[in-house]
């Protein structure tokens, strides 16, 4: 298997990095002790990599290649990762395969030169002066949304929406140059798709775990999204009915968080058969059509999640047709605008607002709908239904996770065998590949694409 050849690479190249940082650590520890620097400034190698060159898959004007980047000095607080791997999301296919200087642009506005990806795993190389999380040799996941932990929605409780985030105004920092003197960011301020993901240390979580970098590399944004979505955001209850709709990554995790929470009915709605095996196999116990089911998909879900209890007086509910009591405790929608046309199963609605409001239609009066896709368009529901029923919409971007407490526990997880992680690593490729990796993801040929650095 190419993976566990790289990975076993990537885990030597590892343990070198370590040994090397261990030895940085004791000389500055000797120093420490002798009083010449204080612990804080022993633990931090005098390093920049002013000068130095990398590998990265950039977009540019012209579309996105791989290029060196001449890097510039690390700034006082961010921290330098070496890449291990990374995931190629769906929400960057247009940005990796489209042309155009609109398509260079995204959060933190456009830029010349933006290094793709929203995080991956890796091991800290270098860390800025002012950085206390992390230190050299450190294995760390770098995750989509950043975690501060000091900004207004941090502070209660919501890192997913983190104003350090570039999509709250953050503003992009450059890092390097191209051979010709343009300035190089990175998508995030985080990138992922290069040799090093230079980044600040919110987006740092420490990833103690002998897990491989593929799967980890899942947990950096879609595997969390999903997880995150039904677990820490809006945690399901045991004996609950779970809809999920779609099942690339993020739905695939919401499956499977909802099996570790213990629900009882998991239906899942996805037009390409193999995603719906898959999803069968991760812990779905229902999988529907929706080209098959058509206009009848709500009421199919509703006849799913009839309780053996009918009668109102026995914890029943009316279910009949017409009554919205009926329907899933939660509904996760998961489904997002086509960035390009699918060469399989292509679901009803490129756009997917058919989906995201049949998803509001079949949680049921007072229950959870959690919404993790990015449908393009205005949805239309009914007000009456809308301002009373009692459903609520949870809006989750990175699934309403907390990263520097919820990737740690997720990571857990992996590690006692309750998320497969690996089931969703369907293709794997190098840095050179990149190209390739997003035109399966735009395809839908496959369901989790990782980059894997040697
Ligand atoms: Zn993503
Ligand atoms: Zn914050």
């Amino acid at each position: 298997m190419p993976l566990n050849e790289k990975e076993n690479d990537a885990i030597s190249r590892r343990n070198l990095i370590r040994k090397s940082a261990e030895v940085i650590g004791a000389g500055a520890a000797a120093l420490a002790s002798s009083g010449v620097l204080s612990a804080q400034q022993a633990a931090l190698p005098d390093r920049t990599l002013a000068g130095s060159k990398m590998r990265a898959f950039i977009r540019t004007a012209q579309g996105a290649s791989v290029q060196d980047v001449k890097l510039l000095a690390l700034r006082d607080d961010m921290v330098a990762i070496r890449t291990e791997a990374t995931q190629c999301c769906y929400t960057i296919v247009n940005q990796a395969l489209g042309s155009g200087t609109a398509g260079a642009g995204g959060a933190g506005g456009v830029v010349a030169a933006r290094i793709l990806g929203h995080g991956g795993v890796g091991i800290v190389e270098a860390v800025g002066s002012s950085v206390r999380r992390v230190r050299p040799g450190d294995r760390v996941l770098v995750t989509n949304t950043p975690n501060c932990g000091e900004c207004y929605d941090c502070l209660r409780g919501r890192g997913d929406i983190c104003q350090m985030n570039p999509s709250a105004g953050e503003p992009l920092v450059p890092i390097g140059e191209l051979a010709d003197g343009t300035p190089v960011h990175q998508h995030n301020n985080t990138g992922g798709f290069a040799e090093l993901m230079i980044t600040f240390d919110w987006y740092c979580v420490p990833a103690f775990t002998k897990a491989s970098g593929g799967e980890l590399a899942m947990l950096g944004c879609v595997g969390a999204t999903g997880l995150g979505a039904v677990t820490t955001f809006v945690p399901v209850d045991f004996g609950a009915s779970v809809a999920v709709l779609g099942a690339g990554p993020v739905g695939l995790s919401a499956i499977q968080g909802a099996r570790i929470r213990g629900a009882a009915k998991i239906i899942v709605v996805e037009p390409i058969r193999a995603r719906r095996e898959l999803a069968l196999k991760l812990g779905a116990t229902i999988a529907l059509d929706p080209n098959v089911e058509g206009n009848n998909l709500v009421e199919k879900v509703r006849d799913l999640c009839r309780d053996e209890a009918t009668r109102k007086f026995l914890g029943g509910r009316d279910t009949t047709r017409g009554s919205d009591s009926g329907g899933a405790d939660y509904v996760i929608a998961t489904v997002g605008g086509d960035a390009a046309m699918p060469k399989v199963e292509q679901g009803p609605d490129p756009t997917a607002i058919l989906p995201t409001r049949q998803a509001w239609e079949m949680t049921r009066a007072g229950g959870h709908l959690v919404t993790l896709g990015l449908p393009r368009g205005n949805i239309s529901l009914p007000a009456g239904a809308w301002a009373n029923r009692g459903r609520i919409h949870h809006a989750g971007q990175y699934g309403g996770v907390n990263a520097k407490s919820d990737v740690p526990r997720f990571v857990q997880l992996v590690d006692m065998g309750l998320f497969n992680a690996k089931a969703m690593v369907t293709s794997t490729y190098s840095l050179d590949q990149s190209k390739e990796a997003f035109q399966a993801v735009a395809d839908r040929t496959t369901v989790g694409a990782v980059v894997v650095f040697s």
